[in-house]
């Protein structure tokens, strides 16, 4: 028998987006619409937002997010926030979105050591990997999966649960570009089994994401893939209704999925 499917995720990044009176608004209308859904759903506001969010949140099954960390816990490093300040506030924390690896000229190897300082403070991380336009014209998607993948995970340990895999392909993030079902499968396929290599049967709990312009309109036949447990949402996620719809193309995917056991 297959491994259960890792519980489906649907994230919502809300990038730098939001006064922090509209953020508790946005939070409040998703928390009475989506509390006690039957996938996970969780809120990645930015930093100002994340305390007063928590509070909103509270009670709820709603999780919370940072969309980013430094990779040391204190000290001379003006203007980041470190994991240890996160714990006890957030859940996850989102580490090499593609506009921090390709606006902020992130690298795989500040990435990996971000990894390592989140798991230190036991944050289940939310890591983001996809190739640009450019790479794909020249067939080499695997190839940078691979390398950001690996990077990432070769020095650290993650337990069941621990980890979360986001496949954003950078040509269809803010673009409303999506990808295909089919081309988003074949690259979640594509890290389902990196992942067994490098995680063993842990790989089973790594929930996999797609991400890149999810809207209502198309979750549903991406979640119809099996491997694709869930989105990570950027502009969707600030509209309460789009937002929702997706959370419950989700539940719908996942209710199929049972029912077919
Ligand atoms: C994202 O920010 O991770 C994202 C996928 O954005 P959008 O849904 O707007 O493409």
């Amino acid at each position: 028998m297959s491994p259960r499917p890792p519980t489906p995720l649907v994230a919502g990044n809300w990038k730098m987006n939001t006064t922090v009176g509209e953020g508790l608004e946005l939070a409040r209308a998703l928390r009475d619409a989506l509390d006690g859904s039957g996938v996970e759903v969780e809120l990645l506001p930015p930093f100002p937002h994340l305390v007063g969010v928590r509070g909103v949140l509270q009670g709820s099954s709603l999780l919370l997010g940072a969309q980013d960390c430094y990779a040391e816990d204190k000290g001379a490093f003006t203007g980041e926030v470190s994991p240890a300040m996160l714990v006890g506030i957030c859940d996850d924390v989102l580490l090499g979105h593609s506009e921090r690896r390709h606006i902020l000229g992130e690298s795989d190897e500040l990435i990996a050591r971000k990894l390592i300082a989140a798991r230190r403070h036991h944050l289940r991380v939310i890591l983001a990997v996809g190739e640009t336009e450019a790479e794909r014209l020249e067939d080499t998607t695997m190839a940078v999966v691979d390398r950001q993948l690996r990077s990432a995970l070769e020095s650290v340990e993650v337990g069941d649960g621990e980890l979360v895999v986001a496949y954003e392909p950078v040509w269809a993030i803010g673009t409303g570009r999506t990808a295909t079902p089919a081309q988003a499968e074949e690259v979640c396929v594509h890290i389902a089994s990196r992942l067994d290599e490098l995680l063993g049967e842990v790989a089973n709990t790594v929930p996999i994401l797609y991400g890149g312009s999810v809207t209502a309109a198309n979750a549903a036949e991406l979640f119809a893939e099996p491997h694709i447990h869930g989105a990570l949402v950027g502009g969707a996620s600030l509209k309460v209704d789009a937002f929702t719809a997706i959370v419950r193309a989700a539940e719908a995917a996942r209710s199929g999925d049972a029912g077919s056991r």
